[in-house]
């Protein structure tokens, strides 16, 4: 058995209190794969009586779904459902088991929408912690409707398939064979993005908001609630949920939270909001703001357009890119950020670290685990993180630091094959092969789409704020990572939040 004390113990609980009897209907082969999967499926037959396994032809091998007896099975498998997915599959048994998804069916009274079948499948990462939420949130919708089906996918399983899809980002969904989303999302954000939600039509009969918030991070949801518990008519509009909290594994500077992940952390803040009359439009891109007398419009990226009486923006900052050629060709096609979630995508794979501060060379730490060999190229002449990560990276064996490096482009047809550099002291143009490129050279605020708006940038492109959280624009104010004010911090994000809802209530009373 590859699970350990643990894990074991967990599964020999959930077994014990299976009620009724489990079918797992499993298609194996003769490779390693189907022999891992084999064991498994074994050990879970003869640890309970409840659980019987049985032959089927999937779409996949190995794979392996389950369903209550005389029930049909909704929930697939492919590969073994290990790591960060071994919660995913005991979450999937109990909740097979009893027909009731343990979150209660948060989405359920938005299933009423589904009138044709939706096959969702997820390429995973065992260590990917974003993975998990999205498959057990799927597995739930599957559960929660009959037309709704969903198969986990171990990336590693199934190396050639996903090189065919050109699939490098995990997670990758999948519906009904085409590619609807990368990278972090709720199973309710892919729920929107599936059934079509939010088009202009929807839109329509939202009215004028008192307060519109632009960016679902700590900044944004802080200025929700504040200006929800001042009773103004809030729309939180964010394009991702939790923002950067997706992002991190663990924090541990968060007041009264000795140690959270990011993800625990913005579920706490999910309950949070849902106890507000906050009107949650996830999903969104905001691409214009116009001022217009007493109203600002606020333009989305599907054409509708919202009103609002004042307005925070609380947009946050993304990656910075190198804006290259190839680079946004090649995005989720070997170029990536997160060496976290996709590193184990490059197991035995040649992949360079653009970069060479602390996050670049701890990202180059953990991708030299999975990979042959990892580059670090940085333009300057050292790397310039802190002196005991540099030594743990100079100590590794398939690690090379190319230092002086001007990285021109990103090249490959339908994946990336390698990159072209210069090298500053000989003015040598080299081209490196490669499978991945992860570009890790800071953030940058995500207001490009401002520039245009009369509000004051500074040459970063951050936004101008007082100590109010206004800009010079009257009724709009800003907050987080995407102001000039100095620290980018959760707590510092959500006490701007804090401020910028406050000054709003205060500028609206006075108008
Ligand atoms: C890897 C990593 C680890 C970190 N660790 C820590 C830590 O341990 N402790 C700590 O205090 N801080 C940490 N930080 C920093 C922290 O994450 C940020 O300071 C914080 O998230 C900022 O919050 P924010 O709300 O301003 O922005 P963000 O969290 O970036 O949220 C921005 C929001 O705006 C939305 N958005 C952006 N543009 C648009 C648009 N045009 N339309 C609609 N929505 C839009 C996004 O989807 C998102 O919802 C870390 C950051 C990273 C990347």
């Amino acid at each position: 058995m590859i699970l350990d004390h643990k894990e074991q113990e967990q599964l020999t609980q959930i077994l014990a209190t299976l009620k009724n009897e489990i079918i797992i209907q499993a298609c194996l082969g003769n490779d390693e794969n189907s022999h891992y999967v084999k064991i498994f499926l074994d050990e879970l037959a003869k640890r309970s009586s409840k659980i019987s396994i049985e032959a089927a032809i999937l779409p996949r091998t190995p794979a392996f779904c389950l369903s209550r007896k005389g029930q049909k099975a909704r929930i697939t498998f492919a590969g073994l459902p290990f790591g960060r997915e071994f919660p995913s599959f005991l979450r999937a048994l109990q909740e097979v088991d009893s027909i009731e998804p343990l979150s209660k069916g948060r989405m359920a009274k938005r299933l009423k929408e589904i009138e044709v079948p939706l096959h969702f499948e997820t390429y995973v990462s065992l260590t990917c912690k974003n993975c998990s939420v999205i498959v057990q949130e799927l597995n739930e919708l599957a559960l929660l409707h009959s037309k709704i089906s969903h198969m986990m996918i171990e990336s590693k399983a199934f190396v050639q398939e996903r090189f065919e899809k050109n699939i490098f980002s995990v997670p990758t969904v999948l519906l009904n064979g085409e590619v609807i989303s990368s990278g972090r999302k709720s199973g309710e954000e892919i729920l929107d993005i599936a059934l079509g939600r939010f088009s202009i039509e929807a839109f329509q009969s939202k009215g004028t908001f008192d307060l519109l918030i632009v960016g679902g991070g700590p900044a944004g949801c802080s200025a929700a609630i504040f200006a929800a518990r001042k009773k103004l008519s809030v729309g939180l509009l964010a394009e991702t949920m939790g923002g950067k909290l997706q992002d991190i594994a663990s924090i541990e500077n968060m007041i009264g939270y000795p140690f959270i992940k990011g993800t625990q952390l913005m579920d706490e803040i999910d309950i949070h909001i849902g106890q507000y009359a906050i009107d949650q439009m996830k999903n969104q891109r905001v691409i214009q703001l116009i001022k217009e007398d007493q109203l600002i419009k606020v333009r989305l990226a599907n054409g509708a357009i919202l009103k609002a009486k004042a307005v925070v923006l609380a947009v946050g900052a993304s990656w910075n890119k190198l804006n290259i050629a190839g680079e946004a060709e090649l995005f989720n096609r070997g170029v990536a950020h997160c060496s976290h979630c996709d590193g184990p995508l490059f197991e035995n794979k040649k992949v360079a670290v653009i970069g060479s501060k602390n996050q670049a060379v701890q990202g180059a730490i953990e991708l030299a685990n999975y990979a042959k060999h990892v580059f670090v190229l940085t333009h300057s002449d050292n790397v310039k993180a802190d002196k005991i990560l540099v030594e743990h990276l100079l100590s590794l064996k398939n690690v090379t630091v190319i230092t002086r490096a001007n990285v021109r482009e990103i090249c490959g047809r339908e994946h990336v094959e390698g990159l072209v550099y210069k090298q500053g002291i000989l003015n040598k143009t080299e081209f490196l092969s490669l499978d991945g490129v992860f570009v890790q050279i800071g953030f940058a605020p995500d207001t490009k789409w401002l520039i245009n708006s009369r509000i004051n940038l500074n040459h970063k492109g951050e936004i101008c704020v007082d100590e109010r959280g206004m800009t010079n624009i009257e009724g709009i104010f800003a907050a987080g990572d995407c102001t000039n004010l100095p620290y980018k911090q959760i707590v510092l994000a959500m006490a701007a939040g804090c401020t910028a809802a406050l000054s709003a209530h205060s500028y609206l009373l006075h108008q």
